[in-house]
């Protein structure tokens, strides 16, 4: 169904619950987890009709906003009055931010300007008793009763239906110098984007992006990308002066950058983020991609990078890597070819590798896709069992019929 509002939502809801059917909620279907995959039997809300702005506040730099809208959108309305919504995942184009914040989506800049969460400050919510409530505020402080509104973002639709959210804006950003470096290898960029974060740099940027992707990226929409590096780290500043760029150049130099400039090409800059950007969809048209989303602390991340080629190596699986690299947030793209289940269960043997030697580094099984249905066991490998009973009695508090995303996060 395609609710207009939340009533419509709540009606939906109350006759689930009077027929015990499963109702899973849909934003624009980019998550990389199988979140919003339907069950069987379900009833699917598909949110695009509820796409409206409704509220920029330009004095208290917040905006209004059914589920719907496109994260893009909601970025272009607040530029017109000066203001900017930072959370960025490459899939702004598309994602809704219903979406973002049901699964409390990371990006681009998420390294200096923080994650969804950090911007969400309440939300009217479709609950799985069938009421509509409002969580949160509108203020830029409060602590009202228990953080209900946090716990939603990054529910990946298992705990409500969220129908309206309201987010913080910033002011305009200041404009950003770009620092690249070309690396014969990841394991170097990594070890080079560590040392960015050890000198203290604060970057607004800090992507890997490999040379599978950007030959996948040319072959698919010709931008004459260079093909002469391996790996090539992307670092972006916003702050004032060059001082930040010097050291990130110099960081990527002294961790054996084959080249490495200040970019004042910005059409150039320009290209190669968004050749970052579209990495998935370039991949995918090269057979079925199992997308990795572990993230290690910043001074394991070149350790991680190794241990990911050697995974690729031990299963002979071509392994791709883009990353929010800042973050120690790694995007391993596992890739078949198309009908071969040979391939498909070595790569299914690489990626629990690639789990299980992200949490022996201290990572987390999931940066910022979500749980859903792909990171199932994997959550059963990160969580304790009594943390995995706090999950069971919160669902059981606020889904008491089992309706709401049945099966994903946790069985
Ligand atoms: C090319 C590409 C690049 C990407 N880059 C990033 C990135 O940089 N960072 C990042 O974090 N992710 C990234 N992703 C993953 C994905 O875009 C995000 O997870 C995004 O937040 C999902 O938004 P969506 O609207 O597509 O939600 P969906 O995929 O439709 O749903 C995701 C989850 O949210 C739930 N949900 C959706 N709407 C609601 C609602 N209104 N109420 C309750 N639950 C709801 C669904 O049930 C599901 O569990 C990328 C994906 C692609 C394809």
């Amino acid at each position: 169904m395609r609710p207009r509002g939340a009533e419509d939502v709540q009606a939906a809801v109350r006759v689930c619950i009077e027929h015990g059917t499963p109702l899973v909620t849909r934003g624009a279907g980019t998550g990389l987890s199988g979140g919003a995959n339907a069950v069987d039997g379900c009833v699917l809300i598909a949110m695009d009709q509820l796409n409206r702005i409704k509220e920029i506040d330009p004095v208290e730099r917040l905006a209004v906003v059914e589920p719907g809208v496109v994260n893009d959108d909601l970025r272009a309305a607040a530029a017109e009055q000066s203001l900017w919504y930072p959370p960025d995942p490459a899939s702004s184009p598309w994602s809704t931010i219903g979406g973002n914040v049901a699964t409390n989506a990371g990006g681009v800049c998420c390294v200096k300007y923080g994650v969804t969460r950090d911007y969400v400050l309440g939300m009217q919510v479709v609950t799985g008793t069938g009421e509509i409530v409002r969580l949160g505020r509108r203020t830029a402080k409060g602590v009202a009763g228990y953080d209900l509104a946090g716990l939603m973002v990054g529910s990946e639709g298992t705990l409500g239906v969220i129908t309206e959210i309201t987010v913080r804006l910033k002011a305009k950003r200041t404009a950003e110098t770009t620092v690249a470096g070309y690396f014969d290898s990841i394991v170097q960029a990594g070890a080079a984007a560590a040392a960015v974060v050890a000198a203290g740099v604060v970057p607004s940027a800090l992507e890997l992006v490999d040379k599978h992707c950007l030959k996948a990226v040319d072959a698919w929409k010709n931008m004459g990308l260079s093909a002469e590096a391996e790996v090539v780290l992307l670092g972006r500043t916003d702050t004032p002066g060059d001082g930040e760029a010097t050291t990130m150049l110099r960081c990527f130099e002294q961790a054996g950058a084959t080249w490495a400039a200040m970019s004042t090409d910005q059409e150039e800059a320009d290209a190669l983020f968004s050749a970052r950007r579209l990495a998935y969809p370039a991949l995918e048209r090269l057979g079925p991609v199992l997308t990795e989303d572990v993230c290690v602390p910043t001074h394991r991340i070149a350790e991680m990078l190794g241990r990911i080629e050697a995974a690729a190596r031990k299963h002979d699986i071509l392994i791709a890597n883009v990353a929010h690299v800042g973050d120690g947030n790694l995007h391993p793209l596992l890739i078949t070819p198309l009908d071969d289940d040979s391939a498909r269960a070595r790569a299914q043997a690489a990626f629990e590798d690639i789990i299980g030697d992200a949490l022996r580094l201290g990572g987390t099984v999931t940066g910022e896709h979500g749980v859903g249905l792909l990171k199932r066991p994997g959550l059963v490998q990160e969580l304790s069992p009594a943390v995995l009973d706090m999950h069971r009695a919160v669902k059981k508090a606020l889904d008491p019929h089992g309706i709401l995303n049945p099966g994903k996060v946790f069985a």
